[in-house]
């Protein structure tokens, strides 16, 4: 099965998709950490993309796109996939749903964590002292909550509408979130 869940930044994303991959054995697939690691191995792409990421902003959809191609054609990752911060753009989801009917697949599952901002900010917060991530200041995270609002909230008019669609109180703890989704997967 192949599982898609977005949401605003701090929204949990990360910390649900990881516990979702590791109980229905998927392959977590993280554009941010994907980006991540071309800034990291100073790749080309890696050197255009530094600067936005670092100030909130997206990368192009063009890079993006690319850099999920390799992963949806992968065979060892056929049908095992869970989509965690990809697709952030209307035109990043239609890219989703053609790479995957050329390989076969579709989305089985799709989650939304819907989540107050006041809650993203105390997560931040916190995330900022365990982890450290350079990008994890606030007036970062309301650059790019914005960004989220003003790019990502076409991607929830465009799911909202399917029969797979999922909306979850991203507000509750994560145990009582991980549960929800466990159960709506398990069915
Ligand atoms: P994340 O780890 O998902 O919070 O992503 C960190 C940063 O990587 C974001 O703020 C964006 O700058 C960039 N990014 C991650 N995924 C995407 C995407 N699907 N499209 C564009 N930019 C992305």
């Amino acid at each position: 099965m192949n599982v898609v869940i977005f949401g605003p930044p701090g929204a949990g994303k990360g910390t649900q998709a990881s516990n979702i991959a590791k109980k229905f054995e998927l392959y977590q697939i993280s554009t941010g950490d994907l980006l991540r690691n071309e800034v990291e191995n100073q790749t080309d792409i890696g050197k255009v993309i530094e600067n936005i990421i670092s100030k909130g902003d997206f990368a192009t959809d063009e890079i993006v796109n690319d850099l999920i191609e390799k992963v949806i054609f992968d065979p060892q990752k056929k049908n095992k996939l869970i989509f965690d911060g990809y697709p952030r753009s209307v035109n990043q989801a239609e890219n989703l749903d053609l790479l995957l009917s050329k390989s076969s697949q579709k989305i089985d599952f799709i989650f939304f964590l819907n989540v107050k901002k006041e809650t993203i900010i105390k997560r931040i917060e916190k995330r900022k002292i365990l982890e450290n991530r350079a990008d994890d200041n606030i007036s970062t995270l309301l650059k790019r909550y914005d960004t989220y609002m003003k790019t990502t909230k076409p991607v929830l008019d465009f799911y909202s509408q399917k029969h797979n669609f999922h909306e979850i109180d991203g507000d509750k703890k994560i145990v009582e979130i991980s549960s929800k989704i466990e159960q709506i997967l398990s069915v």
